[in-house]
């Protein structure tokens, strides 16, 4: 219990960090983007149209992944509304493929019959975003990744099943921990950010792992 709350109260601080961060960031980037266009518009760079457009390109991919993994916002206003589960899993589905994609992974989707929770699409958005993304980054070419919505009891469930190598012990007990990654180009920031907004929802994580793979389970309060 004592770990749970230390875990909560540097999510806290996370999440205002992430919104920070992801404000620093945004602004030289959109001076860099300006400059970018008028240098367009200047007769003696037209041999480098093409590098600009493609520099401008790759600004605003960088800005959309900010958008999409770090402006979770302030917990105080984000707001909870009577929503649709199966909707953002299925709205977020063609992002996903995107990245499945590329490394020739597959992604499945089961959504069953589940009723409406009190849900801020963004953050939940988020959550399923920095999830997918671990259990691509832990498996190879041609595994499935599952996302499936189901009713169990009193609770709907939200599962992200990857068929990776699994999480060691070692590795569980410092899950969450802010900043731990076992990535060279990690951030350790993505579960930190998963549990803060299950918090918010009033959603519990759990996870299951073995050698043929890990699924982390997120179970809110049907109500
Ligand atoms: P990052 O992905 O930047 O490393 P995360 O907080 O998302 O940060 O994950 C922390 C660590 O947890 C990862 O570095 C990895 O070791 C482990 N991990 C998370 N999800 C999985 C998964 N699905 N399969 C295997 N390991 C995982
Ligand atoms: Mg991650």
């Amino acid at each position: 219990y004592e770990k749970e709350l230390r875990r909560l109260s540097s999510l806290d601080l996370i999440g205002q960090m992430a919104a920070g961060i992801s404000h620093e960031i945004r602004n030289p980037m959109t001076t860099v983007r300006g400059f970018l266009q008028l240098l367009k518009m200047e007769n003696k760079f037209i041999q480098y149209k093409r590098y600009l457009d493609l520099m401008i390109e790759e600004l605003d991919r960088a800005n959309a992944i900010i958008t999409e993994f770090l402006s979770i916002g302030n917990t105080r206003t984000s707001e909870l509304q009577m929503l649709d589960l199966n909707t953002i899993v299925h709205d977020i589905v063609p992002l996903i493929k995107i990245d499945a994609a590329s490394q020739s992974q597959i992604i499945a989707v089961e959504t069953g019959d589940i009723p409406q929770l009190l849900l801020n699409r963004n953050e939940i958005r988020q959550l399923l975003m920095n999830l997918y993304r671990n259990g691509f980054e832990a498996m190879n070419e041609g595994q499935v990744l599952t996302i499936k919505t189901y009713k169990e009891g009193n609770h709907v469930v939200l599962a992200v099943q990857d068929q990776g190598a699994g999480i060691s012990p070692e590795v569980m007990e410092k899950l969450g921990t802010p900043f731990f990654t076992t990535k060279d180009n990690g951030t350790g920031l993505g579960l930190g950010v998963c549990y803060a907004i299950a918090a918010r929802h009033n959603a519990t994580i759990d996870i299951e792992t073995g050698s043929e793979g890990t699924t982390f389970f997120i179970k809110f309060q049907a109500n």
